[in-house]
Order: structure tokens, then C-alpha cells, then sequence
């Protein structure tokens, strides 16, 4: 920060520091006013003029400062000037001192909150990115986030100072008014009586009601705006109509048919996504049977000395077609039929707020509809790397098509899908090596917890590149990944390469674009806070929404978006993404919910970190696993999590104890007090919390007991 601004600041503070040292929030109480009304009014009746200006200074100085008092001062606006001049004093005296702090805002601070708080001011900023005035103008009509709150982050923003001034005098008139007129009616106030008055309870109404008011007559006028083009059908057919029948989908039309909506599931391709067909579900059958592989492998820990095994590769993918078979009755046309919700396969497009045309074998229908929930999914991204077109790439999609085992299979991505199949791969006797551009795998977690899945992956004879960016892909009688590591070339050859780069959401060819349904830097479809696009009446979720693309994410989205859909009108809900946990399922297996240790840095924000090694875990040892940790980040001093990872055996389920313990405010002393059974790895967690706890035992109340005990002896 420079000087001038160091000054600047100082000087602020130093105003703010010496109103309360003086006891001046003392004059901005609603019983000094009323108090102080009838001097006030004598005074106004003197001196209109002196006492009007003088009264304006202190406004634009409350304001300014943002100091809390705001509101107060224009009620006694009221009672003092009347509602004309009430209104005229508070509403250039409000938008001077708004307009004041916004530029003490900028001046201090923009440089130096836009350097660390980026993500926090992302909203807003978005927001006057794409309709600045707009967006204020809102925010100004409609008083639920502080006044002075929007002053300081305005000034944060790019906007012009001259468009704050008018759009805030412009956008504050309204509630100006309304309050003042509160304030005229408080004045009349003289005994216990009046407050029954019917204009004072109509003018506290106008108060109560008037964010509700505004909030609405916005939401109206921003509707009206993007839904101008279209025609509204006369009649809609359905309540819901639901594109895509994956963990999304199918949880939005299991909502909607429960709540006895009209609601039609529509589905191109096999029910139940990804998650069943391509992703969890075959993913975890195939590491299952390598799970049984390693253990096998391993026998000889376990005292038996001869254990055999010969893979039957194809047998291995067809086990895992039948999982998907068993599995396949929970999402079936069948069960949801059942259910009562109408199933059609073929390819969705939206051709309007309220209409979907069904391409089917058969031809198309279209369908009208009031809402639209879409849940399209995503896809595998195979990045444009030179040659990689010339061959046959794999991905998390068709690899559950091969029967023959690759020799060699090169793993391109060290995220969750890559290191998972990396190791279930090379469990099944291929050899593997696992390329990743960054400095770990799993570079999401914490350094040394994704090191631990490394030693693991080098200790079963993955071969682990990390720090290696792919270049091109050479084919001809080998095919070699050529990578560009620390400045020099290294060429990998492979049989098979399996791309594993992370996944974009399917956004094209079915309507957005001609809607104009704007999609985000990361390509997913750009909702709101309730999961509704551009337009209120077309919700997104899952994979093809974002942030997260988990099946427990999109299910939860799911909720959210299919509640508002059909019951919006009345009251919408925010998708609250506050306690997320995820899993990758690698042995050690590495489970986390809220924040880790790199995050915590990184955000600035405090923390504590309590360790507890599975080294010393009397189940982990039986059972030969004794090996990862668990790690909870706390509040200092307070036994709040604030995240916690857990890495080893059945991480991803051991993890839900803290995911209740988040969601629920429980703190650490919560697990430590509740019975675990012996011997379990849900132990883990209650030994990391009596950790903590040993660590924060009050040392001079046990010096004092030690003391006690000794006196006892005699
Ligand atoms: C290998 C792998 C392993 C994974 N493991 C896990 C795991 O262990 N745990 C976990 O939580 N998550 C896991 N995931 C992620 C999980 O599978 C996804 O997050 C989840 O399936 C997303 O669900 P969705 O409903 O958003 O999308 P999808 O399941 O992709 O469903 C979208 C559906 O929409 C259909 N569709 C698209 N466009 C149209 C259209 N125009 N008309 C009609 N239909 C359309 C598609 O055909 C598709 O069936 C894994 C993913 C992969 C690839």
C-alpha cells in the first residue's frame, strides 16, 4: 500500500476510532430522537436553513465514514422536515456520503482486496461486469445487503463514480421515501396509544414490505427482459421437463414425481449417466477386483504362503458389465415410469423458455413445459495435443469396452479418474505409467498426503511422471508420448493411452446457444445462487453446472434445482455448497470435506492442524493397513473443523463423521465424547480428536490437580 493511501486510511480510521471513543453512537440511538425531537424541532423552527445544512454535514458524514446510524438519521429525517424535505435532505445527503465512501473504497483498498481476495469479490463483480448499473440499481431498491457494505464493494469495482451517484440517488429514492415516511409517522407517536395508530402500522408495513415489494417489481423487470422475444404457449403441458438422466436428472424427476408434478425424463443415450454406464460404478467394480489382486499378492504378510491368481482380463470387464446390470434396475425407465414420471429416449433441444422438441427414432414431439431443469452432463476432454487424432485414444467413456489388457498403458492425468485407473491398471498387470503436468498427482490435496499415494503407486511399479507436459503423441511402429520435462525432451512409449484430463460439460447443440444461455469460463452452464440460468424458468445441475462434478453433488444440486423449478413462485432455495466431501478411491484411498492445509494457506485464513497417524490404529495393524492419517484443520483454539482429509483405509467412509460434524456445527470434544467401537477405523477420528484435546488440556488447571492428588495422598 502506498504512503498516500496508508495516510488516507489512517485518517479514516482515526475519524471512525474517535466517534465511538467519544460515545457518538450514543447520539444515533432511536431514544436520543425521540428524546431530542422537541429541541430538534424548536431548533428547525429558529434556524430551517442552519439546521437543514447542519443536518446534511452529519448525514454525509455517517454516510461517509459508514458509520452505523443510517437508517435512524433518516427516520428522524422524517419527523424533523416532513416527508417533501425529509426526502430531499436524506436522499442527496445519502447518495453524497455513499458516493464518498465509495471513493475512499477504491482509493484504499481496491488494489490491495483485489490481490487477496479475488474469489470473494467474484460475484459482485461479475455482476457489474455484465449489467453495472443495473446490477446497483437492484441492490440500491431493494435494502438487504447494508448500504454501507454496497458503497465499499461498489468502489472495489470498475464502476464509473458518476454512474454510483445517479444510479444510487435514483435507485435509494424509493426506500428514502418510505422510510422518511416512517419517520413522520414516529413523530406523532406521544403515548402507547398512537403506536396503534392505523398510519403508523401502515407506514411500519410499507417498511416491512417494501424490500419484498421491490425485490419482486426487479425480479419482474428482469424477467420481462429476457423472456421479451418469446411467445409464452396459452397451455404447458408438463410442470418439468428434464433433460438427461444421469445422477442429476434422475434426481430432479424422482423430486418432481414425488411432489406429484408433471414431469418427463428425457434421455439420448442409456439411463443413468455417467455415473452408472462410464464412471463410478464400473470404476469401482474394476478396483475392486484389483483390490483382490493386490491383497493376493500380498499373502504372504498374512501367513499364507501360496495364493495364485490368473487374470482373466475379459472375464474382469465383464464382471463389471454385470455390476452395471445389477445396478441398472435402480435408474430404469421402468422404476421411474413406476414412479409416474413419463421416460423418453432420444435428444432434447430447447427451443424456447417453455418448449423442448424430442428427437426420437420415430421423429419429433415437442413438448411444452413451465420449467426446464437440465442436466446434461459431461464429457471427457481429449485435448488437441499434436498426433493424439492419429491414434486410438481410451478414456473413462470407451475404456470399459476392452477385453484385452494393454502391455503398456500410459495414464495422461494425475487428478482422481487417472490415478485411480492408473492403479487399478497396473494392479490387473499392465505396465502403467502416469503422466501429469503438475508437481504431484492429486494435486488437490495437501503435498505430503498426495506424496503418500505416489510412494504407494512407485512401490507397485507405476511408473510416475510428474512435472511432464505432454508435447505430441508419435505413431508408427511404437507409439511414444513425447513430454517436455524440466526443459528436455523424454519420450514415453505406450500400447494403449488413456486420456484422463479432466471432463467438460456437454453445453452444445441443444439449445443454449440459440436461447443465449451464457456458459462460464470453465464451460459450464452460468446459474445463480437457486441453479437458474438466464432465465428464471430454466434450471441447471450436476456435471454440466458445476463447480463440482461428483455424483453426490449433482444428486444435491438436483434438490435444489427441481424444488425451485416447481415451487419457486412461492420460495426459492439457495444451493448451499458450504460441507462438500469427495473421494478418490486409490489404495491409500484419500477422503476430504472442507478446507485442507494448502487452502487455509492460501486463503489467509487461521488455522490449527491436528495429526493423527493410522500407524498406531490397533484395527489398522490387524488388518495390516496401518498406514496414513488423519488430518483435521480447527479453528485456533476452538475445537471447530474447519476441514479435515483423511488418507488410508476406507478414508471415504471414515470422512462422514466429520461431514457431520461441519454440517452441523459439532466440534472435536463432539467426536471425542461418542462412543466408537473397538476395534474399528472409525477410531481414527476420535483419536485425532482426543489429539486435539491432549494438545489444549488447560496446563495450569492439571498443574492444580496435580497438586490436589499429592495433598490427597497426605
Ligand atoms: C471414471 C469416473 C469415475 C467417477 N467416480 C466417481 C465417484 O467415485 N464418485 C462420484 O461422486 N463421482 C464420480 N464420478 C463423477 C460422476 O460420474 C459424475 O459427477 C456424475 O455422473 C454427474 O452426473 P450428471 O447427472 O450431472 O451427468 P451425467 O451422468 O453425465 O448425465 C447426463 C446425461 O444427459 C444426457 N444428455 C446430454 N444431453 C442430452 C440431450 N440433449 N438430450 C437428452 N439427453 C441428454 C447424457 O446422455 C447423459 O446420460 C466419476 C466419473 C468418472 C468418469
Amino acid at each position: 500500500m502506498t504512503r498516500g493511501r496508508l495516510l488516507v486510511l489512517l485518517v479514516l480510521a482515526a475519524a471512525v476510532a474517535a466517534f465511538f471513543a467519544l460515545g457518538g453512537q450514543r447520539y444515533l440511538t432511536f431514544e436520543y430522537g425521540k428524546a431530542q425531537q422537541e429541541a430538534l424541532r424548536g431548533l428547525y423552527e429558529r434556524h430551517p436553513f442552519q439546521t437543514a445544512g447542519l443536518f446534511f454535514l452529519v448525514y454525509v458524514a455517517v454516510t461517509g465514514l459508514s458509520l452505523p446510524g443510517a437508517a435512524l438519521m433518516t427516520l428522524v429525517a422524517g419527523a424533523l422536515f416532513g416527508l417533501l424535505w425529509g426526502t430531499l435532505v436524506v436522499s442527496f445527503a445519502s447518495t453524497a456520503g455513499a458516493t464518498l465512501a465509495f471513493l475512499a473504497s477504491r482509493f484504499v483498498l481496491r488494489d490491495w482486496v483485489h490481490n487477496r481476495f479475488t474469489p470473494a469479490l467474484k460475484r459482485i463483480d461479475e455482476g457489474v461486469r455484465k449489467e453495472g448499473a443495473f446490477y446497483l440499481f437492484t441492490l440500491r431498491l431493494i435494502p438487504v445487503v447494508p448500504f454501507f457494505v454496497i458503497n465499499l464493494a461498489m468502489g472495489l469495482t470498475a464502476m464509473r463514480a458518476r454512474t454510483f451517484y445517479w444510479v444510487s440517488q435514483l435507485g435509494m429514492l424509493a426506500g428514502t421515501l418510505v422510510y422518511v415516511n416512517a419517520g413522520t409517522q414516529l413523530a406523532r407517536i406521544s403515548s402507547t396509544r398512537d403506536i396503534l395508530s392505523p398510519e403508523l402500522l401502515g407506514a411500519f408495513a410499507l417498511l416491512g414490505v417494501f424490500p419484498l415489494a421491490a425485490k419482486k417489481t426487479m425480479d419482474g423487470v428482469r424477467a420481462r427482459r429476457v423472456y421479451a422475444r418469446w411467445r409464452r404457449p396459452a397451455r404447458l403441458d408438463r410442470n418439468l421437463v428434464v433433460i438427461g438422466a444421469g445422477s442429476a436428472g434422475l434426481v430432479s424427476a424422482y423430486i418432481g414425481a414425488t411432489v406429484r408434478a408433471k414431469v418427463t425424463l428425457v434421455e439420448k443415450h442409456r439411463m443413468g449417466g455417467d455415473c452408472l454406464n462410464t464412471g463410478c460404478v464400473p470404476s469401482k467394480a474394476l478396483i475392486r477386483t484389483a483390490r483382490l489382486l493386490a491383497q493376493m499378492r500380498d499373502s504372504a504378510r498374512y501367513g499364507i504362503r501360496k495364493a495364485s491368481a490368473e487374470v482373466d482380463f475379459a472375464e474382469v470387464m465383464e464382471r463389471v458389465q454385470r455390476v452395471i446390470g445389477e445396478i441398472e434396475p435402480h435408474d430404469s425407465v421402468e422404476r421411474y415410469s413406476a414412479m409416474g414420471v413419463e421416460c423418453i429416449k432420444g435428444e432434447a433441444v430447447i427451443t424456447s423458455p417453455w418448449t423442448v422438441d424430442i428427437r426420437t427414432a420415430e421423429g419429433t414431439r415437442t413438448l411444452s413445459t413451465r420449467a426446464i431443469v437440465i442436466a446434461a452432463g459431461a464429457r471427457p476432454l481429449v485435448p488437441p495435443i499434436e498426433g493424439i487424432d492419429r491414434i486410438q485414444v481410451l478414456t473413462s467413456d470407451n475404456v470399459w469396452e476392452l477385453r484385452e489388457l494393454p502391455r503398456r498403458l500410459l495414464v495422461l492425468g494425475g487428478g482422481p479418474i487417472g490415478s485411480e485407473l492408473a492403479q487399478a491398471f497396473a494392479r490387473l498387470g499392465a505396465r502403467v505409467t502416469q503422466v501429469e503436468m503438475l508437481p504431484r498427482i492429486l494435486a488437490r490435496e495437501d503435498p505430503e498426503l498426495s506424496e503418500m499415494v505416489r510412494a504407494r503407486f512407485v512401490e507397485e511399479g507405476i511408473d510416475v511422471r510428474t512435472g511432464h507436459k505432454a508435447l505430441r503423441v508419435e505413431s508408427g511402429a511404437e507409439n511414444v508420448l513425447v513430454c517436455e520435462h524440466e526443459g528436455r525432451e523424454v519420450r514415453l512409449p505406450f500400447d494403449r493411452l488413456l486420456c484422463a484430463l479432466g471432463r467438460v460439460p456437454n453445453t452444445e447443440g441443444y439449445g443454449l446457444e440459440a436461447l443465449g444461455i451464457p456458459v462460464t469460463r470453465a464451460r459450464t452452464v452460468e446459474t445463480n445462487e437457486y441453479l437458474q440460468t438466464l432465465y428464471p424458468n430454466i434450471y441447471a445441475c450436476g456435471d454440466v453446472a458445476g463447480p463440482y462434478q461428483f455424483t453426490h453433488t449433482a444428486s444435491h444440486q438436483a434438490w435444489y434445482a427441481a424444488v425451485n423449478a416447481l415451487f419457486g413462485t412461492f420460495r426459492k432455495f439457495r444451493a448451499d455448497y458450504s460441507v462438500i466431501p469427495w473421494a478418490t478411491f486409490t489404495d491409500p484411498e484419500v477422503a476430504r470435506v472442507g478446507l485442507n492445509e494448502t487452502e487455509a494457506k492460501s486463503r489467509g485464513i487461521a488455522y490449527e492442524v491436528t495429526s493423527y497417524e493410522l500407524a498406531d490404529l490397533d484395527r489398522a495393524i490387524a488388518d495390516g493397513a496401518a498406514h496414513g492419517r488423519v488430518k483435521v484443520l480447527t479453528v485456533p483454539g476452538k475445537d471447530r473443523v474447519l476441514g479435515a482429509t483423511i488418507v488410508g483405509e476406507h478414508a471415504g467412509a471414515l470422512i462422514a463423521e466429520f461431514v457431520t460434524a461441519m454440517k452441523h456445527g459439532l466440534g472435536l470434544n463432539k467426536i471425542l465424547g461418542t462412543i466408537h467401537i473397538y476395534p474399528t477405523f472409525a477410531e481414527a477420528n476420535k483419536y485425532a480428536a482426543g489429539t486435539w484435546k491432549r494438545a489444549h488440556a488447560p496446563q495450569r488447571v492439571l498443574a492444580y490437580l496435580e497438586r490436589f492428588h499429592a495433598w490427597m495422598r497426605g
